[in-house]
């Protein structure tokens, strides 16, 4: 990392500035959507404080227009928003195959309010009130990652599989599977495109304790699926490559 270059003039610097000058090279630039004004503008200092470059938007209609349209690099969201609440945005977003990095801010503390807004799709959760510090620490710690696709909502054309709500749907249609069929499907979506070997299936989807548990469970259950999510739809998504596994076609055509 480098530092700015010695100007000469530190003393005329707060040590805050200073910290966030060696803190920073590259200028990181949130959005914090937040309608208490006065909180929005708290928020504010204190992550400039910190080194960010900060927008502010007062309403969720402009927030999801400004995070759609401002390639900021984190977006801090308040749930409760006059227009369009902070899980909407962050849905909407996902919906858009949009990932910048989400922290959700709310009042809302309920274990339940922190699982919806994470399986909407945000990154993180803090409730208020918080500290600066804290925010901008967990802030970093997203950008770290970067906006790298992490679907809430699994995909592989027009077959979906949303964990949080434990639905499937082949187009538009519901497909109802027991968990265990919902398991070895949700399984081979997140490796969509790749050959799982039927013994990792089995580990992954299997309890050690199953006593049933051998392969040819596995490819029982395969076959279960594919009389739901393919056959009704004249499509082979589930694939058999021979001696190595299954493959969802990462178009599920
Ligand atoms: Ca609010």
């Amino acid at each position: 990392m480098n530092t700015l270059p010695d100007t000469g003039c530190e003393e005329a610097e707060s040590a805050v500035g200073a910290r966030s000058r060696l803190r920073h090279t590259v200028l990181v630039r949130v959005l914090v959507v937040e309608d208490e004004r006065r909180l929005a503008a708290a928020v504010k200092r204190g992550l400039e404080a910190e080194g960010f470059v900060v927008d502010l938007a007062h309403d969720g209609v402009n927030g999801l227009h400004m995070a759609r349209e401002g390639g900021y690099d984190s977006v801090v969201l308040d749930i409760m928003l006059p227009g369009l609440s902070g899980y909407k945005i962050c849905e909407q977003l996902r919906a858009e195959r949009n990932w910048v990095p989400v922290l959700i801010l709310s009042a809302k503390d309920g274990e339940y309010d922190q699982a919806d807004g994470l399986d909407l799709g945000a990154d993180d959760y803090l409730t208020k009130p918080f500290s600066y510090v804290v925010l901008a620490a967990r802030l970093r710690a997203l950008l770290r990652r970067g906006a790298v696709p992490r679907p809430a909502v699994l995909r592989a054309g027009d077959l979906s599989l949303d964990p949080a709500a434990r639905v499937v749907r082949r187009g538009s249609v519901e497909v109802p599977l027991t968990p265990r069929e919902f398991a070895l499907l949700e399984y081979l979506l997140r490796r969509a495109g790749e050959v799982v070997p039927k013994a990792e299936l089995l580990s992954h989807v299997w309890d050690a304790a199953d006593e049933i548990a051998d392969l040819n469970v596995v490819e029982v259950y395969v076959g279960y699926v594919r009389r739901k999510i393919d056959a009704p739809f004249g499509r082979h998504a589930v694939r058999t490559i021979r001696g190595a596994g299954y493959l969802v076609a990462a178009d599920g055509g």
